[in-house]
């Protein structure tokens, strides 16, 4: 689905010897490369605070920790998501409230949010799914009349813009309360191993994420509040320092890929490549198709007997997991999460897809299902 080996043969000197440096200054831990890819990324995403962390995961649960809520609060989240999502919610003893979706975005529908809204509402999370944007100005509108939060999962969309609708542009995970973003490897922008960050425009939320990501401390050995310890090591944020500059190439290319596809799924009945909102600039993190009378098992099998890898995000919505079983929600009625559940089928998408690649993938869908 990625190809990973090939972007590194294009940057290997660069990041050989960033990675060797920090080996030989011994500056694994908070050490200058973390510090400057904090201020690169601030100025790439034109947000006043970015804090690193370990991983995604934790950057949405130390979000949801930094916002004063109490047991059984409630977030509204989709449930067409990735699990890190919504399985923070229910770790922190607050209640995931699923929406639906939009079935053209498959991000969160904001004409379904405030029916969902209860006295216990605290926290809207909209998820940038696949690389495009949720829209977000209806979303924002919806939490200030209601005195909500929002705290954006762009995990799969660094790099995306949303235009408002004044006009004026933002880096999705820049506009809510707080955005949350993950650096795993196949993620838009990847380390080599896990990290992710934070970022806000608000001085005091940041304050209060920083010091959760340390022990719960602004004072060394001073510990305020119950926190964990979340880092991004100093090699990861080197790798991340050789890649940040090229991201928006990377996003092109992603881009490019995308439209050899759409181009090619024009004409095959059945197919329906993604939907690109005026106000989104996809940088699609996954390029999925929806699946309408076609056997999605018998292609992904067909695909792969050519070596072709082809994914289905995801097979179970978070609201039928059994994890959330307790919370009563595997029976409610979801119809558009159902709907792209059962159809949804994503093909390789990275930044290295040469044209004959694209060609012979796309051969072998239109093979499959002129069959
Ligand atoms: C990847 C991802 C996460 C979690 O990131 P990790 O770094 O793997 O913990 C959260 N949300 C979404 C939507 C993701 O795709």
């Amino acid at each position: 689905m990625v190809d990973l080996k090939s972007q590194y043969s294009h940057i290997k000197s660069a990041v050989d010897s960033a990675i060797l440096s920090v080996i030989e200054k011994a500056e694994f831990i908070n050490g200058p490369e973390v510090v400057s890819f904090q201020a690169e990324l601030e100025n790439y995403l034109g947000v006043k605070h970015v804090i690193p962390c370990a991983n995604g995961t934790d950057a949405l649960q130390i979000a949801m920790m930094a916002l004063g809520l109490k047991p059984g609060d409630e977030v509204i989240t989709p449930s067409f998501t990735y699990i890190a999502t919504t399985e923070v919610i229910a770790l922190l003893g607050l209640v995931p409230v699923f929406v639906d979706v939009d079935p053209k975005t498959f991000c969160l529908d904001p004409s379904k949010i405030e029916a969902a809204i209860t006295e216990k509402t605290k926290v809207i999370v909209p998820v940038h799914l696949y690389g495009h944007a949720a829209d977000m100005d209806p979303i924002m509108t919806i939490a200030k009349k209601h005195n909500l939060y929002v705290v954006e999962d762009n995990a799969q969309a660094i790099g995306c813009e949303y235009t408002h609708q004044d006009g004026t542009v933002s880096k999705t995970g820049t506009i809510g309360d707080i955005g949350c973003t993950s650096f795993f490897p196949s993620k838009n922008l990847g380390c080599y191993g896990d990290g992710g960050a934070m970022c806000t425009n608000n001085d005091q939320l940041a304050e209060e994420l920083r010091k959760i990501a340390n022990h719960g401390q602004k004072v060394k050995y001073y510990h305020e509040v119950v926190g964990c310890n979340s880092r991004l090591d100093s090699i990861q944020a080197a790798v991340l320092r050789i890649k940040l500059p090229r991201l928006d190439a990377y996003c092109d290319a992603r881009r490019k890929a995308a439209d050899f596809y759409d181009n090619f799924f024009s004409n095959v009945e059945g197919v329906t490549t993604p939907f690109r909102d005026k106000n989104s600039k996809h940088v699609f993190h996954q390029y999925t198709l929806t699946l309408e009378g076609i056997d999605r098992d018998a292609l992904n099998a067909f695909l792969a007997s050519k070596d072709i890898p082809s994914m289905i995000y995801y097979p179970v919505p978070a609201h039928k997991q059994k994890m959330f079983e307790s919370f009563g929600c595997e029976n409610q009625e979801l119809p558009v999460t159902d709907w792209l559940t059962s159809r949804v089928l994503s093909l390789p998408m990275h930044t290295e897809l040469e044209e004959d690649q694209l060609n012979y993938i796309c051969s072998a869908v239109a093979e499959f299902i002129k069959k």
